[in-house]
This record gives structure tokens, sequence and C-alpha cells, in this order.
């Protein structure tokens, strides 16, 4: 095996789109099944004693709290609150900032919808802000231009993995007296430029079990936080504001049930004891990558790696320096038999009809009526030309991905680098 990712003969090649040999043809492990995932005897052991006690109800079993507890000694933090998903524990954090209707809330358009459809839910208005080209990241400045008298909250996503500029927003959110939430769906472990957990340095963070993140539980979610009432509010949320603690039948606010079960929290649990070994994993062969990637002309992947827990692999594409943009090396790279995504989502949040025809309660468009008309091209140019203009492709990442499947990814991609840059 060799540890030169750039030697490869194979990189002189006919591109596989023209007719040559492809040079991958076999799967690489895929968070679809059991391939890419560490789903073993630990998880099966744990799901299987939960269903020998009968106790399967977080209010009456010990596994959901004691998960819970595990997560927050991981983190560092005093409260932690599991739920059903990723979009739950986003939906808990922002009703627990507990904003009035028409209330606003910033975010990023680059980012999956349970970022933003917590909002909606509790009659808050997304207000999107603009990202940074180099990353995907919201860009501070950005967020600042957007706040006004209504602004409650700011949703912060780290982005594939990628530290967002938390510090900084961190600072602006307190010079302006309002909130902020750091989506962590996708970031693990996930260190900020300072050394710092991405989800310790906002007001809350939050967390996905769902099938493809670092671990899983199939679906589940967990919001984290130091600031007591935070975190009791977002307890209490996901569980019809019962105080439960209190012995008392009452329900103090409006909550939901978003009660994560004790076989998913069985599960997590298990999964939580790997997730060390699964980032560092995934950053050991990233680091590869990143160093193959950054050589080329006109690629460059995420810009502080030492940070990154690489939840997908983005490569930013100049297509003037590349050779192509990155649906032509999507095109090309699928070819070889190496799956790229360009542009990750298809198109920004807003544009999306639950936000940009305020489908969202009855026929009312309520609280977007009136909002709803900017929710259109142009709004956020750099996110959409990150998703729609040819200038990021994210590749799936894996923590068992071998020497020999990160080598067949650089290979690919010099590859159809080398042939679009010919000339
Ligand atoms: C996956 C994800 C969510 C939603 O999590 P679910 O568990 O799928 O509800 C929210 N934000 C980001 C950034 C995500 O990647």
């Amino acid at each position: 095996m060799t540890t030169d990712l750039t030697a490869d003969p194979r990189i002189a090649g006919e591109l596989a789109s023209a007719g040559g040999q492809p040079v991958r043809t076999t799967p690489f492990p895929s968070v679809g099944d059991l391939s890419g995932r560490r789903i073993g005897e630990e998880e099966i052991a744990a799901v299987t004693d939960v269903l020998r006690s009968g106790k399967l109800n977080c209010t009456v079993g010990t596994r959901t709290k004691e998960f819970e507890d595990a997560f927050g000694e991981l983190y560092g933090v005093s409260h932690v609150a599991a739920s059903s998903s990723g979009t739950s524990a986003l939906h808990l954090a922002v009703a627990a900032v507990n904003p009035n209707p028409g209330d606003e809330i910033i975010t990023t358009g680059l980012s999956d919808a349970g970022t933003v459809l917590p909002i909606l839910a509790q009659n808050a208005i997304p207000v999107f802000a603009d990202v940074d080209p180099a990353s995907g990241l919201l860009d501070v400045e950005s967020v600042r231009s957007k706040i006004t008298r209504r602004t409650k909250a700011i949703i912060a996503v780290h982005l594939y993995g990628q530290p967002a500029p938390v510090e900084e927003l961190r600072a602006l959110a307190d010079e302006k007296g309002i909130h902020l939430i750091e989506d962590c769906a996708q970031a693990y472990l996930t260190r900020t430029p300072s050394g710092r957990l991405a989800g310790t340095v906002g007001h809350l963070g939050c967390f996905s079990l769902q099938q493809s993140k670092h671990i899983t539980a199939g679906d589940g979610g967990l919001t984290i936080s130091n600031d007591p009432e935070l975190g009791r509010r977002a307890r209490l949320f996901a569980d019809k504001a019962w105080p439960r603690d209190t012995d008392e039948r009452t329900h103090l606010f409006l909550g939901l049930n978003y009660r994560m079960t004790e076989l998913q929290a069985a599960l997590a649990h298990a999964q939580l004891g790997k997730l060390e070994q699964v980032v560092e994993d995934r950053r050991r062969q990233a680091n590869k990558l990143v160093e193959v990637v950054n050589a080329l002309p006109g690629l460059s992947t995420a810009p502080y790696p030492e940070g990154t827990s690489w939840w997908l692999f983005p490569i930013f594409v100049d297509a003037a320096q590349a050779g192509g943009d990155s649906v032509a090396y999507g095109k090309h790279l699928g070819a070889e038999g190496v799956g790229a995504n360009p542009g990750y989502i298809g198109h920004p949040l807003y544009l999306n009809p639950v936000l940009s025809e305020a489908r969202t309660y009855g026929d009312s468009g309520y609280p977007i009526a009136e909002v709803a008309s900017t929710y259109a091209p142009g709004l956020c140019p750099v996110t959409e030309d990150l998703i729609g203009g040819g200038t990021m492709m994210v590749l799936g990442w894996n923590e068992n991905f071998t020497d020999e499947d990160v080598a067949d990814i650089a290979t690919a991609i010099q590859k159809v680098h080398r042939a679009l840059t010919a000339g």
C-alpha cells in the first residue's frame, strides 16, 4: 500500500466518462447500512437489555437519564435533554429561548431543513444571513447586518463538521442581548479555533442521532446547555411541560412529547462509547485527502481541518483554475465510481415551498405571509453560488474508510483534475 496519494499511475488514464477504466468499481462503506456504521454486539446487548426489562419509556426506565448524564460529562455541560430527532432537539432549543410570535431568528440557507423548521413551528420568522464562500459557514458581518429590534436568536450551523465562527457570534449575541443556538447535527466533537467543543460556546447546542450522523440510534436528538433556566425549559418542552421532578401533574406551558425512548437511549449510549474513535478515524483519513485536494489548483477543502469532524468532505471549486465547475467534477467523479454531490442540498432552504410560498398553518401563511416574497433568488448570493453556482461539492465520508478507499478517492480527484486542466 503506497502512502503517496499522488503517485498512482491510474491518474494519467482516460476518464471513465470518455470510455476509460473507472478508478473504482466496488462500493464504498455507506452510512445507509452496516458497511459504514459501527453497530455491533454492544448495541445488540443494550437494546436486548431494555426489551428484557420491559421498561421502554424514559419515565419508567433509567437509560435515557444515563445517556444524558454521559453526554453531559463528555461535553462538560450541566443540562442535557434527549429527544426524538435532531429537528426536535432544535425545536427544544428554540422553545427554550421562547420567542414571541413574529420574533426573528437569524440562520443560514445552507443546511438541513431541520435547522429552520423549528423556527416556524414556534411561530417565529426565519431570517437568512449569507455565508463565507471558503467554508459555507455563516458570515458574522452578514449576521450582524440582519439584526433588528425583533431578533431573538441566531442559529449557527457547524456545516459538514466544520466549526462555525461561534466565538464571534457569541460576542455579537451578547452585545445585542440575544441567544446563540448551535446546530451540531453534523459536528460531534468539532473544535473551535480556541479549542472549545462546538455546542458549548452558544447558549444551547443541538445534536442529531439520525441514521447518517457520526453516531446513530436511527433517529434521536440532544439539546445541551450550561444555563439552568434554558436547560430546564428545553427538557420540559420535550415532555408536555410536565415537571415530573415535582410530582405534580400539571403542564406549565405549551410543550409537546418529543421524548427519546429507552431503546433509542440504550443504543445511543453504546454508540457514544465509540464516538471518539469514529471522529479520530474520520479525521485521520480526511487529513490525507486534505493535502491532495489543496495541492490541486482551483480546488480547496475545509479551511480549518484541525477542528473539523468531517461529517461530509466538502470541496470548493474555482472553475477557472480547476478546468470545470462542481457539476462537471460531480459527473466525471461519478463515472470514476466516486460519488460527489454538487451543491449539497439542491436549493437554499428559503427556496423550499414551506418558506417561499408560506405553506405553514392553514392558508394563513402565518407568521411569514408578509416576508415570504423575500425568500427569493438573490437573498443570499454566496449561499446560492455554493449550492447552485458550481462552486461546491460534497463527498460522502466515513469512519470505516480504509487506506485503499481514501487512495481511490484521491486518485479519482487527481485524475479528473488532470484531465480537465490538460489544456
Ligand atoms: C440532520 C440535521 C438536522 C436534523 O436532524 P434530524 O435528526 O434529521 O431531524 C438538523 N440540522 C443539520 C445541520 C443536520 O445535518
